[in-house]
């Protein structure tokens, strides 16, 4: 790396084309014309970020009263994405009633009241709320308006450039409004606008997007798509073959995977607060392209204009020097500088009524060479952040391509931020479930046991890494998890947990995909059965290889991930004995012996971990048949074999005959036992173990 800026040419802005399908549109009614409509914009990520903008139809509808055809605004409704959205996501407004609130508007001061008007506009009982962007939409005179905040647009609404630039491209039909915070305001401004430039098709929102409009659905939906292939075009133009942002002085590294690994757990291990953080680690094009170039630090500073952009992703992000980041010392005085800073920018832009300040940590870590890295308090928020400040590289991009890039003013962000409206919005959010923040890996994921307590712990709100030997039965229990939990809590790794390699690659895995560890549940297992006589040193060494040699590798490993949350409430490993752990076993020594020495492992290292906030505690399940993976097996037919019993259907009577209540012992019972060492609950609890095997005297610990 020399200070050479190397001569790529910049990444271009896609264009988008028509996605229209004439023969499906015609079999739909104006709703779901608008529902399509929006769909197709919102799945295009070319077109909108996620959950990015609003779509609107003024439909004729039969009033439930008075059986009289009135005008209904459909508009989408606060929260949700128009990629994904159903037709339950519009509000449903009565125009003419939207329309004759102006009678309550005195000016700019009253936009929050005028928000709390919308319900009462409210056609056919539709429970979901309109959004503060509904007066766009409803105070515009045309049948059918889109409004949206694509790259490519927001690129030209964010420069110094863009107005110059927007009558270039468009002559008069586009117009430009200054930014103006969304609102009632805003609304008057563009109605008052159009009003005054009859014939315009759209207008730029300055920092913000654009809103247009048309007849019918599909040539809104045309002309909205037109206009951004437009924009990504005048911008690819500009951009031409030039480098972006002034050239590349820091090359991508190499390794970045593997720093990536290593730095997010102790980031996070920082980043204390309330509650635990997720990441999320990104080296795509577009994120190594900005972090290495020459303009970097500049940008990085003025922090993101879009307030879709900057709500996800805080003010600005925080940069990391490269040569540094093996200091610890470094980047705990980085992130303590970030959080002064948060709390300088609060008490500067703070109003007499503002809320109090929110967590100060970033939610955007910047690193040349490495790539783009966020946090938040569950995975989907740190990757959707991720994925905005995607959003905001490439506005920033194509805005320096034709001038300066301009970013949101701070007080104008801050009371965005701030805004009451959004508060009592998170306000009315559910309280976490207990696991969410917290990390899990599981060995043996595939298996009964495995696959149980990692769905025990996803239920309540954890990430969890299967880690599994069994490569195709891993990937079927993750995939089964994604659909059930959501694609971003999950991930599988193969590992065989006797090979130290792998060990550690699956703990690396975890470190990137989700930021660290906080519970370690040491599962992977086999069995054997053999009198003493009968037992070679292969199957001896096969017992203590995976069931002692393997725990220990991997509470090794997870070590250095756990210490670092120290300071945040500390973590957990939890291993899974056995009855024959603590109850002598005929015809088991090397099984029996094995799971002994790893149950007495977990006590040493309860002792060893106490000071770093690590508890380590042990479940000792007895005859859980059912979805094991040891079962399947030999073991079956030798522990029938042992007890003199048919394999096949006599094994589970038998076993729950021998328990002291009768029962069987499933999966989900010994899952219910990990889940509580695994959190809160059993905080100060260390060094112990539960036996979950429906009551065995043998296994009574004295
Ligand atoms: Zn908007």
């Amino acid at each position: 790396m020399n200070a050479q800026t190397a001569l790529s040419a910049a990444i271009p802005f896609a264009v988008p084309a028509s996605r229209w399908d004439e023969a499906h549109a015609a079999t739909l009614s104006p709703a779901q014309l608008l529902l399509y409509r929006s769909n197709l914009l919102g799945s295009d990520l070319t077109v909108t970020n996620f959950g990015g903008g609003n779509t609107s139809a003024k439909l004729t509808e039969t009033d439930p009263l008075t059986g009289e055809a009135v005008e209904v605004l459909w508009v989408k409704g606060s929260g949700g994405d128009i990629g994904s959205m159903k037709l339950d996501g519009f509000a449903t407004l009565y125009q003419a009633k939207l329309l004759g609130l102006e009678a309550h508007y005195a000016g700019p001061d009253d936009d929050d009241k005028m928000v709390g008007f919308l319900p009462h506009c409210t056609f056919n009982l539709n429970g979901r709320a309109a959004s503060i962007d509904t007066p766009l939409h409803s105070l515009l005179p045309f049948a059918h308006v889109d409004h949206v905040h694509p790259d490519a647009i927001i690129a030209l609404a964010a420069s110094s450039g863009g107005e110059d630039a927007t009558k270039a491209i468009w002559g008069g039909t586009i117009g430009w409004l200054p930014w103006k915070r969304p609102g009632y305001t805003l609304g008057v401004m563009l109605r008052d606008y159009v009003r005054a430039n009859p014939g315009v098709k759209g207008v730029m929102l300055a920092g913000h997007g654009i809103i247009c409009w048309a007849d019918t659905a599909k040539a809104c939906y045309e002309h909205t798509i037109s206009l951004i292939a437009d924009a990504a075009r005048y911008l690819n133009a500009a951009q031409g073959s030039r480098p972006a942002f002034g050239g590349e002085v820091v090359a991508p590294n190499p390794d970045r995977a593997a720093i990536a690994a290593d730095l997010m757990p102790r980031l996070r291990g920082f980043m204390t607060g309330a509650r635990r953080k997720l990441g999320h680690f990104s080296d795509d094009a577009e994120a190594l392209e900005f972090v290495g170039s020459k303009d970097f630090q500049r940008l990085a500073a003025l922090g993101t204009s879009c307030p879709d952009h900057f709500l996800r992703t805080k003010i600005a992000p925080l940069t990391l020097d490269p040569a540094r980041l093996a200091d610890d010392a470094y980047l705990a005085q980085q992130i303590a500088d970030y959080r002064a800073l948060y709390a300088a920018y609060y008490e500067r832009c703070k109003r007499p009524n503002s809320p109090t300040m929110r967590d100060p940590n970033p939610v955007v870590v910047l690193v040349p060479g490495v790539g783009r890295i966020t946090f938040a308090t569950d995975k989907t928020t740190a990757r959707l952040a991720g994925e905005f400040y995607g959003n905001a590289i490439n506005v920033m991009r194509g805005a320096e391509a034709i001038g300066a890039y301009i970013a949101l003013d701070e007080q104008e962000a801050f009371d965005i931020e701030y805004w009451l409206l959004e508060e009592a919005k998170l306000q009315r959010m559910p309280a976490p479930k207990p696991m969410v923040g917290k990390i899990a890996l599981v060995t043996g994921g595939a298996g009964g046991i495995g696959a149980a307590s990692a769905a025990r712990l996803l239920k309540d709100g954890a990430c969890v890494l299967l880690a599994d030997r069994d490569a195709a039965a891993v990937e079927d229990v993750r995939a089964g998890f994604a659909k059930q939990f959501g694609k971003d809590v999950v991930r599988a790794a193969v590992c065989d947990v006797t090979d130290e390699a792998q060990i550690q690659a699956a703990f690396d895995i975890c470190a990137r995909e989700f930021g660290g560890l906080d519970i370690l549940v040491a599962n992977a297992g086999i069995a054997s059965s053999a009198a003493i006589e009968d037992t070679t040193l292969d199957l001896w060494n096969r017992n203590y290889d995976v069931l002692a040699r393997g725990y220990f590798l991997t509470a090794r490993a997870a070590w250095p991930l756990l210490k670092r949350m120290k300071e945040q409430g500390g973590t957990s490993v939890v291993f899974i004995g056995s009855k024959n752990g603590v109850a002598a076993a005929t015809n088991a020594s090397a099984y029996a012996s094995a799971k002994a020495a790893a149950n007495h492992l977990a006590r040493c290292l309860a002792l060893e971990g106490a000071p770093a906030g690590i508890r380590v505690n042990t479940v000792n399940p007895d005859a859980v048949i059912r979805g094991s993976r040891i079962w399947d097996g030999d073991w079956r037919k030798e522990r029938a074999g042992a007890h003199g019993i048919d394999p096949g259907s006599e094994l589970e009577e038998h076993y729950r005959q021998r328990s002291m209540l009768k029962r069987d012992v499933l999966p989900e019972d010994i899952a219910e036992a990990v889940y509580f060492l695994a959190g809160e609950m059993s905080a100060k609890s260390t060094g112990n173990m539960i036996n979950v095997d429906a009551g065995n005297a043998q296994a009574f610990t004295r």
